[in-house]
């Protein structure tokens, strides 16, 4: 896999906005940010460990240094707390796990031989010193011949949006849907958005009585085939492999006439962001005209976790002014249950800002005239 690979090309990514791609491994997902390789590579990752899971025991032949971003991870030497910074050189070996959960951002395969220095520092505790500039605060981790470690915290200091209190939230962040992981996500981004659709009520008249293949992730995404059967009965379903087809659901496809293709995709055909077909791994194609992705979507709440918000699926559920079981926390839009269309979404957003002002209205009393007229 080549993932942002050339190093002499700037790279900028929200990681919050690409999707957990499970490891070999139960319950540990990655957020590839940069790799060169396959299971064995250069990369840069975040990694998330679900409670109790752990990787095989491994040696790290180009050295791996961590930053713990959440949890506790952990290895047979010790465990390691959010914040700490550990540094494993060439050679090195470990099984890591992690009893109650954890995240990290892990680089790997970037470290010179000559380079034999383990570390583990806590940056909770250890220092930080004056940047360069005004704003910046820098705390060292590790030099070696040319490499440079450190955290940089920047603007902190005089940030006036450091801590923003407000009394009431109006949750509005959206989600985003996950897409076909394949080696060249280029090739996906060529399509997605064209006529490679994600949302079959806004777009399903595009697909009126094309060819069209549906990639699910599940057999509960890939119930999309019979709705969309209202528009286009040439219909052909890509599962890749990621979950196998129960027979109710096959049988329901062929009494319809629909295809089922679980051959994994090598790569997306076709040229100006027109899909035209796809390449499976065995190297079959299969024309197609159009497509419908329904592989779920990711929400971008995870900031509302600590408040336990009543969800459905993963959307929050909300009164008729948008109003989440929390009484100050609103959501709008496709974070919440409902349809995800531009017009409800900013409806919503009416509707929660009217209920703020009621609450706040109805909290004080009207203004009285500073002189009442005389009574007659
Ligand atoms: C390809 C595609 C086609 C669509 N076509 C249609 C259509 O034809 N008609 C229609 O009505 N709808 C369509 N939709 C759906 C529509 O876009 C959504 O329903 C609508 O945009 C939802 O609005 P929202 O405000 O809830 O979220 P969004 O529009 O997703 O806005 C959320 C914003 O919050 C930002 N954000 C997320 N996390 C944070 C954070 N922590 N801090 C700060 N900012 C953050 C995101 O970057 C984003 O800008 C389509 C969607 C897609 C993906």
């Amino acid at each position: 896999m080549l993932l942002n690979a050339d190093l002499n090309q700037r790279v900028v990514i929200n990681s919050n906005e690409i999707p957990w791609v499970d490891s070999p491994m139960a319950g540990v997902q990655r957020r590839m940010l940069e790799r060169d390789g396959d299971e064995v590579a250069r990369a840069t990752t975040i990694v998330r460990y679900a409670p109790g899971s752990y990787f095989s025991a491994h040696t790290h032949g180009g050295g791996e240094e961590f930053l713990v971003l959440d949890g506790v991870f952990s290895d047979e030497k010790g465990d390691y707390s959010a914040g700490t910074y550990v540094r494993n050189p060439v050679g090195s070996t470990h099984t890591p796990f992690s009893k109650d959960g954890a995240t990290i951002l892990v680089k790997l395969w970037q470290m010179s031989p000559e380079d034999r220095e383990q570390k583990v520092i806590d940056s909770l505790t250890n220092p930080w010193q004056p940047g360069l500039a005004a704003g910046l605060e820098v705390m060292p981790l590790h030099t070696h011949a040319t490499e440079q470690v450190a955290l940089v915290k920047v603007g902190r200091n005089n940030s006036e949006y450091y801590t923003f209190r407000a009394k009431y939230i109006i949750a509005a962040s959206g989600i985003i849907d996950y897409l076909p992981m394949l080696e060249n996500m280029r090739n996906v981004y060529d399509y997605a958005g064209h006529n490679l659709h994600v949302c079959l009520i806004c777009d399903g008249y595009e697909m009126a009585d094309k060819k069209v293949g549906v990639f699910a992730s599940s057999a509960g995404n890939a119930e999309v085939v019979f709705p969309l059967g209202w528009f286009t009965s040439d219909i052909t379903l890509f599962t890749q492999g990621l979950f196998d087809v129960p027979d109710d659901l096959r049988s329901r496809m062929e009494e319809h006439g629909y295809q089922i293709v679980e051959t994994p995709i090598e790569q997306f055909l076709g040229e100006n962001h027109q899909m035209s077909g796809v390449e499976l791994k065995d190297g079959q194609v299969v024309d197609l005209e159009t497509g419908l992705i329904s592989m779920g979507s990711q929400y971008h709440a995870t900031y509302l976790d600590k408040f336990d918000l009543e969800k459905k699926g993963g959307n929050l559920v909300t009164d008729k002014m948008a109003r989440t079981s929390h009484p100050r926390i609103f959501a709008i839009g496709d974070l919440k249950v409902g349809l995800n269309q531009v017009v409800v979404a900013a409806a919503d957003g009416a509707l929660a800002a009217t209920q703020i002002w009621r609450d706040i209205r109805r909290s004080t009393p009207p203004k009285k005239a500073a002189h009442p007229l005389p009574r007659q």
